[in-house]
């Protein structure tokens, strides 16, 4: 841990912070990486699945309840700096790291309750600690199901939608109906939809003036102890077809999955692996492989699988029965509303299990742009992979998720072994890549804690910086939430 010699007073004040966090919360859910006098101690080195820069992290807090967090929250302001992680689960992008030094991880997966569910008008109110697997399981045997992730089935709903993760019937953003909020000076807010105690409400997430709850997305203004998210209804039927193609055919095959999405023939997010990434998820490799999910009534589903078959002769290959593969399994799976495989796929991906992945195994980073869905725009986003290859020695994959007729959620993972070679030459790659993406006008929608800071130059308005910025300082004057997150 690295401080300099005149912080001492600021390093005393975090210290004490430490300590009234101990009262609130208990000292077996504090853990103070600080001597008696805030002076530095030698910490255990936290690994990361990503092999990013531990941070100094001067202490962990895990409370249980939303008053141990307001509590906290107002026993940090002026004193130090507090970094929200649900399950901190975040591979790939820092897994639980803050952005910056000298910022306290404040743990939520202590608040684990479902706090109401409601099947009939399909929504649920969770805390940071709920996963997608414990939530999925909970609606089993129901007509709603949850937009689950292909990641761990112990990661969080809450956390994974509050970076703007993406699951495989939309973006994570579009189950969120409202948050309750933690604010820098402990006020406690729900913003957007909240379900009523008196009565039932219609379930619309935009209320009445200015929609807040987005603000507190990938943002540093709250700590979010609580969501309102919606459950989709469950379709009657459901086909997925996994058609493949021949790299050769990528521009008309892309530009033919278009078509489908455009012309809503396609149910939930249309998913293509590119062979690199098939291989890295454990799944077959060779060429590309589309996941294409449609739904509805018996009939229907069947009569749009047929149209696609009959949309898909000459330039793709239906594969045959029911999937064998385990990624294909897995997203039969996942488009159901089952993650019962997701843990599978992580220990193929990583070779370890959740508890595990930031410890052991195999390296990971993601980098994670948004691309127009045109055939030339994923040539042209492959293409830069390659240059990346030339460049660096480093083989990218790419999973294309289509979140509708007109974006995809392009997912560049990069896998290393976690010797300092590797990871350094896996860390030049993202760079490079991060470079030549924002200049091709392919931009990430989700960022890393070594890219955090980022935001300014991929802002389309320094005007809008502006904004945010005197919304924080309005907000959480002494800066106390999150730090560099996103800002
Ligand atoms: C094999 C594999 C597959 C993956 N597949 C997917 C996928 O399909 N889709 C996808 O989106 N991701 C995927 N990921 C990435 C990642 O694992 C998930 O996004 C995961 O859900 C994030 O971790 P988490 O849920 O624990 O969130 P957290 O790590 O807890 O939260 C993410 C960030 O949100 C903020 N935050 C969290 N909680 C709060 C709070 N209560 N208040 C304020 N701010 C908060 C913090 O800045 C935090 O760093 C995958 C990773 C791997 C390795």
């Amino acid at each position: 841990m690295t401080i300099s010699a005149d912080t001492s007073p600021r390093q005393r004040a975090l210290r004490a912070a430490l300590d009234a966090a101990a009262d609130i919360v208990g000292a077996d859910r504090v853990e103070i990486r600080l001597g008696p006098e805030g002076e530095p101690v030698p910490a255990a080195h936290r690994p990361n699945v990503s092999e990013f820069r531990s941070r100094d992290v001067p202490g962990v807090i895990a409370p249980r309840t939303v008053d141990e967090v307001r509590q906290v929250v107002r026993a940090f302001a002026g004193a130090g700096r507090l970094h929200p992680v649900s399950t901190g689960r975040n591979w790939g992008l820092g897994s639980a790291e803050p952005a910056r030094d000298d910022a306290v991880v404040l743990r939520l997966d202590g608040l684990d309750r479902v706090r109401d569910l409601d099947t009939a008008r399909g929504w649920a109110v969770v805390e940071p600690g709920v996963t997608q697997g414990g939530l999925a399981r909970l609606l089993t045997g129901t007509d709603r199901l949850l937009n689950l992730t292909a990641s761990s089935a112990h990661t969080s709903v809450v956390g994974n939608a509050l970076d703007r993760g993406v699951g495989l019937r939309r973006q994570r953003v579009d189950d969120v109906l409202g948050l309750e909020v933690v604010l820098a000076d402990g006020t406690l807010a729900h913003v957007g939809w909240w379900p009523d105690p008196e009565r039932p409400t219609s379930v619309y997430r935009h209320g009445l003036g200015p929609s807040l709850a987005p603000l507190f997305l990938q943002s540093d203004l709250g700590v979010v102890t609580a969501a309102a998210v919606h459950l989709p209804p469950r379709a009657e039927a459901r086909h997925v077809l996994r058609l493949s193609f021949a790299k050769q055919d990528l521009v008309p095959a892309i530009d033919r999955l278009r078509r489908w999405s455009a012309q809503g023939l396609v149910s939930g997010v249309l998913k293509v692996f590119d062979f690199t990434a098939a291989e890295f998820y454990g799944g077959a490799v060779g060429g590309f492989l589309a996941h294409v999910c449609v739904e509805g009534t018996t009939a229907s589903a069947a009569a749009l699988a047929d149209v696609v078959r009959a949309e898909a002769a000459g330039l793709f290959t239906e594969e045959p029965g029911p999937p064998t593969d385990l990624i294909a399994r897995t997203v039969a799976g996942l488009y159901a509303g089952d993650p019962a495989l997701n843990d599978e796929v992580l220990a193929a991906t990583l070779g370890h299990h959740a508890d595990d992945v930031d410890r052991h195994g195999e390296g990971w980073l993601f980098f994670l742009p948004m691309v127009p869905f045109t055939g030339a725009d994923i040539r042209h986003a492959l293409g830069l992979l390659d240059r990346v290859l030339e460049e660096t020695g480093v083989r990218c994959g790419a999973t294309l998720n289509a979140l509708g007729p007109d974006l995809v959620d392009f997912v560049v993972p990069v896998k290393f072994r976690r010797t300092a070679e590797e990871s350094a030459r896996a860390h030049r790659a993202l760079d490079r890549v991060h470079e030549l993406f924002a200049a091709a006008g392919y931009p990430p929608y989700r960022l890393d804690v070594d890219h955090a800071d980022l935001v300014d130059r991929l802002s389309p308005d320094p005007a809008a910086r502006d904004l945010a910025r005197r919304l924080k300082s309005a907000l959480d004057p002494t800066g106390t939430i999150a730090p560099g997150r996103y800002a």
